[in-house]
């Protein structure tokens, strides 16, 4: 009676690309080279024509941006508290201070009144992210940051396929920093890139992702500003290009996947067990999670207990960044940022990648219920 392990996440990666990454290893050229121009041609292309430069994660992206903007010590910049910790610990890695604003309990992005509330004369930029693919009010958002004159730095780590109002998140705005990381919806195993306005920008993130270099000629080499090792691999880029092929598809069942999760729930689900489904979105979110938040009556390790004795894994993001040691020991504490402590308390990521199928889907509801029942 043992049933197949069904994880939250799992990627997919077609033969071709298999069988392109074997010929990128017997080619003698493993590192950044042509396919990784051709990955970041691939992605500007999807981007309506944007600059792009690829990266070794979606952290460094994001780090990277921030040093372009030129922020630093003494600047603030606000950000969610409900996010991986990636999303604030760039702020800390370039000297400057993270400012939290709670999120909004329906959508669980960050609370855009809460944001402006925040902006003091030492905001230099927001970092937003896009929780499970969902974007915020983008209007809004490029509203408070025009009316402040802020930067932003789009996390959209989870937001690839996304959209606001017809158009791609990536094609507009100000950075937009993606992650290609395993759980991603297309992923180059590790890897990230960054979306960025113009030719200075691009000239700076190629310096700031191997160590403020600048090559001329033959021989020529200058440093003039101090980067990093940062930079994307053929075989990575290799990945990448096999899973793009299918962003398509993969945004597409995604969706339908999430309908069924919606279908399979039924109207009632709410009020009969207490727990809070996502926002019912098939227009802009690429549904990179499913996420539900528990009833308080049921504690969280023990649901993800009971449904791992079922066969079913859950994940856990995020837990609110202010409360890790870290922030605490920056003089953050319990209470607030209040929504983010509840929602956090009791968010969990039900199972949703590209190869499940109907009966995974019904198959992880029927645990959801029998588990709150
Ligand atoms: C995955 C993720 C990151 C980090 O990306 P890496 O590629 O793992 O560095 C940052 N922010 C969010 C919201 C993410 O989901």
């Amino acid at each position: 009676m043992s049933v197949p392990f069904l994880p939250f996440s799992r990627p997919t990666i077609d033969e071709a690309t298999i069988v392109a990454v074997a010929d990128v290893l017997r080619s003698g050229w493993i590192t950044s080279g042509p396919k990784v121009q051709a990955f970041e041609a691939q992605l500007s292309e999807y981007f309506g024509g944007r600059l792009v430069r690829t990266f070794n994660s979606g952290t460094c992206t994001m780090e990277i941006a921030l040093r372009i903007a030129g922020i630093g010590p003494g600047d603030e910049v606000i950000t969610t508290p409900i996010s991986w910790v990636a999303t604030s610990n760039v702020i800390l890695e370039v000297g400057a201070t993270p400012i939290f604003a709670d999120i909004d309990p329906v959508t669980r992005n960050i609370d855009l009144d809460k944001v402006e509330a925040a902006i003091t004369p030492r905001t230099k930029a927001i970092i937003p992210i896009y929780l499970a693919g969902l974007p915020v009010d983008m209007d809004r958002l490029y509203a408070i940051a025009q009316k402040h004159n802020l930067r932003v730095i789009e996390d959209a780590a989870q937001a690839l396929g996304s959209s606001w109002k017809g158009r791609r998140i990536g094609a507009f705005g100000d950075f937009v920093s993606f992650s290609f990381q395993a759980n991603k919806n297309i992923t180059t195993s590790e890897g990230g890139c960054l979306v960025l306005n113009n030719a200075d920008e691009a000239r700076l993130a190629e310096k700031y992702r191997l160590q403020g270099v600048t090559r001329s000629g033959f021989d020529g080499i200058e440093v003039d500003v101090l980067g990093g090792k940062f930079n994307m691999t053929d075989i990575a880029a290799t990945i990448g290009l096999g899973q793009f092929a299918h962003i398509e598809e993969i945004t597409a069942k995604r969706r339908m996947l999430a309908r069924q999760y919606f279908a399979s729930f039924g109207p009632d689900f709410e009020a009969r067990y207490g727990a809070q489904l996502p926002v019912a979105d098939f227009e802009n979110s690429n549904w990179h999670m499913f996420q539900l938040v528990l009833p308080e009556r049921m504690p969280r390790a023990e649901f993800m207990a009971r449904m791992m004795d079922k066969s079913i894994g859950i994940g856990y993001h995020y837990p609110p960044i202010h409360l890790f040691k870290l922030y605490r020991e920056r003089g953050f504490r319990e209470g607030m940022f209040p929504i983010a402590e509840r929602v956090g308390r009791q968010i969990v990521t039900l199972p949703m990648f590209a190869a499940m199928t109907e009966s995974d889907v019904e198959r992880a509801v029927a645990a959801v219920k029998s588990v709150l029942q």
